[in-house]
């Protein structure tokens, strides 16, 4: 098997102490079984750095020894693997009309899911069921609330106060005025992270999809509207408000369609859910959900079709801009689109030439799909309670 190079080197200082202990933890996680001398190699710490990291981790439960291996001079060499049950993460996906629920070990692997809709989902409303939510599917995953490791609560941004907030058929209405980080922490008693959909999709995708082994990433986000997460150099980007990525608002046709937030041509008003069923309404098609888009996808409808091309064309032209920009692996399309729509659209992309991305030795296509479906989100809020306590990013064990 293919060994992954550690992105992110620990440091011999004794004040690197939480840093390491991640380094080590995220180096195991993805290349097990491994042993001390490689990880030593791969992490750039010493062997007794090392072993002091590895034994307190295996006490603490993270890892476990899985036997021995023959060294170089025949001498056995223990091995290690990460326990994903030491622990586990939920995530909670905050949705205008859906709340969803999911606890994840720590591997990433789902262990059960769960939502419950709801209309007008004001915080005073919403909190209360959500955290009933959460409890509810703890228990049914059979996992004690004592090993809960953290709640990763996942919305559509933007955050807080901006020229952007509140607008469109996408946002939550009443959020933008209150510390959402802690109304959870006080109403659940343990860690919350706050993030966006798209954000949560890209760990996700790192955690445990196809990106285990990409450092650079950007994940177009079909949520309500479009989002965009990108984790560049292992670590995932925020921005400076927690605003990164607001990429349906990014204008790929000059004097094109209004969009609710006053610009025009805007790549969410072509390429999302949204976009899809204004495009079909107008067409006299009716009641587009996810599963209505399906079928049409199955029949072949020439309207879906024609839709398709159209937003591919304006995807292909993002696309090439996030790849002059970022200069990331691959770009991952994914979130809450039927698969089938995903992949036509990926089909139909025709990627601009004049990109860093076009080169003729690439280990991966330019652009490749992600997980889709509706748990996506959910799974991307625990995926980010994971990533921090096993990635050497972030800092829970500080
Ligand atoms: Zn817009």
């Amino acid at each position: 098997m293919q060994k992954t190079k550690s992105a992110i080197k620990g440091g011999n200082a004794g004040r690197n102490r939480g840093h390491n202990r991640r380094v080590v933890l995220d180096y195991v996680r993805r290349n097990e079984p491994t042993g001390r001398a490689e990880i030593a190699r791969s992490c750039g710490l010493s062997i007794q750095a090392v072993s002091n990291i590895t034994d307190a981790l295996a006490a603490d439960g993270f890892l476990q020894m899985v036997g021995k291996a023959t060294g170089k001079r025949g001498k056995p060499v223990v091995q290690y693997r990460f326990n994903p049950d030491q622990s586990f993460a939920v995530g909670l996906e905050m949705r205008p009309d859906a709340l969803v629920c999911a606890v994840l070990n720590l591997k990433g692997a789902l262990i059960v899911a769960d939502r419950i809709a709801i209309s007008n989902a004001t915080p005073a409303r919403a909190i209360p069921l959500a955290c009933e939510l959460v409890e509810k599917t703890i228990e049914k995953a059979g996992r004690a609330r004592s090993q809960l490791l953290g709640v990763g609560v996942v919305m559509p941004g933007p955050f807080g106060e901006s020229a952007l907030s509140g607008i469109g058929e996408a946002n939550l209405p009443g959020w933008q005025d209150i510390d959402i980080k802690q109304s959870f922490e006080a109403a659940l008693s343990c860690t919350v992270v706050v993030e966006n959909d798209a954000t949560a999709a890209a760990i996700s995708e790192r955690v445990a999809g196809v990106a285990t082994k990409i450092d650079n990433l950007c994940f177009i986000y079909f949520g309500t509207g479009l989002g965009l997460g990108v984790i560049a150099g292992g670590h995932a980007q925020s921005g400076a408000f927690g605003n990164f990525g607001e990429i349906g608002h990014v204008i790929t046709q000059v004097d094109g369609t209004a969009c609710s937030c006053g610009n025009h041509g805007c790549l969410e008003t072509y390429a999302s859910r949204m976009a899809a069923k204004t495009y079909l309404k107008a067409r006299g098609h009716s009641a587009i959900d996810t599963e209505a888009l399906s079928r049409l996808m199955v029949a072949q409808d020439p309207d879906l079709q024609a839709w398709i091309s159209r937003a591919a064309k304006h995807l292909s032209l993002a696309i090439g801009m996030l790849e002059n920009i970022f200069d990331p692996e691959a770009v991952v399309l994914g979130g809450a689109m039927p698969d089938s729509i995903i992949e036509a659209l990926i089909a139909q992309l025709s990627l601009p030439k004049g990109s860093v991305a076009n080169r003729k030795e690439r280990s991966i296509a330019r652009v490749i799909k992600g997980a889709s479906g509706r748990n996506t989100a959910a799974i991307g809020g625990a995926s980010i309670i994971i990533h921090q306590a096993t990635t050497p990013a972030l800092s829970l064990f500080n």
